[in-house]
């Protein structure tokens, strides 16, 4: 059982002393490169001492709880401390395009966003630049922001890291990439991928629990996503396993079927594919067979129908 607050923790200097101090030497996520990101050093994400940030704007190809009427307000961090050949945003987070702001401007974003109706702050591949944006989030909320925050990571996050956001993040929404260390490595560059990643979702899920909505709109909790490989390289079935024995049967995943071939994936046969609609309803399968197949997902199915459209109707 989860023993998660909900309870919205001030963000004290001494709090964001606390953040910076993991920033330089660089001990931000389990990678623990220990570069000085504050002499500029740059690290395994190749973040260095200034924020960047590639985009901000109201974002309606989130997940139906987080769109709602007036989008996802989504803001997307330059660089990754994950290296997938396959990354859909890889001018992002692997070539780093984005241009350097203040604090204060991201401040700035995030009550433009609230401003226009978006129903969260939705911060993506935040994992390098946790200080600036906790200290982003102290001005805007000194300021008026009180919209949820959402932690969209790649699930490889550092415990001790994610245990000093509690009672900042209202929403977790990492990725269960692999249950296998060794595709891991091979597709996202990065060791021990299935032991962080369940010590971090155990943690995200004791701090928030399961998702909450409140007319359709999330609030506060855990929402996962599985995205499906061709060929079961992301090792679904213990995916859904741990979820289901480790975290909650009634835990929320989005089984995302939208895997295409980009970036460097054709340099990988066995990826160089969209997955099939035979693999994508295995996935399913498999999450109904372990109970976590919540009333959510439905929509998600629908969903996919739309964007995959080579897959026709289901039958
Ligand atoms: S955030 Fe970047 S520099 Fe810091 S430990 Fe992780 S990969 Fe290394």
């Amino acid at each position: 059982m989860a023993s998660h607050t909900n309870n919205k923790r001030k963000i004290t200097p001494d709090l964001i002393e606390q953040f910076y101090d993991l920033f330089s030497p660089c001990r931000l996520c389990p990678r623990e490169c220990r570069v000085e990101r504050k002499k500029g050093e740059l690290g395994n994400c190749r973040a260095g001492q200034k924020l960047k940030v590639a985009s901000y704007h109201q974002h309606f190809g989130e997940e139906p709880p987080l769109v709602g009427k007036f989008g996802s307000g989504t803001i997307f961090f330059s660089h990754c401390n994950l290296h997938c050949v396959f990354c859909q945003n890889y001018e992002i987070s692997q070539l780093g395009q984005g241009r350097t702001i203040s604090t204060e401007e991201l401040a700035q974003y995030m009550l433009n966003l609230q401003t226009l109706g978006c129903h969260n702050i939705n911060l993506v591949t935040p994992t390098p630049w946790i200080p600036q944006i906790v200290e982003a989030l102290s001005i805007a909320q000194t300021q008026g922001l009180h919209i949820p925050i959402v932690y969209n990571c790649g699930g490889y996050e550092s415990v001790s890291t994610l245990k000093l956001l509690e009672g900042i993040i209202d929403i977790y929404m990492p990725d269960i990439k692999y249950s296998d260390d060794r595709n891991a490595e091979k597709y996202s560059k990065v060791q021990n991928y299935w032991s962080v990643v369940k010590s971090a979702l155990k943690e995200m899920y004791r701090q928030v629990g399961n998702l909450k909505c409140r007319h359709g709109i999330a609030e506060s909790g855990l929402l996962i996503r599985h995205l499906v490989l061709p060929n079961s390289l992301a090792g679904t079935r213990d995916c859904f396993k741990f979820i289901a024995e480790e975290l909650s049967k009634d835990t929320v995943v989005n089984v995302m079927a939208q895997y295409y071939p980009t970036f460097n994936a054709y340099k990988y046969p066995e990826i160089n594919r969209r997955i099939k609609l035979q693999e994508y309803r295995e996935a399913l399968n498999i999450l109904k067979e372990f109970g976590l197949d919540s009333g959510f997902q439905q929509t998600i199915d629908t969903i996919y129908r739309k964007i995959i459209p080579e897959w026709g109707e289901w039958s």
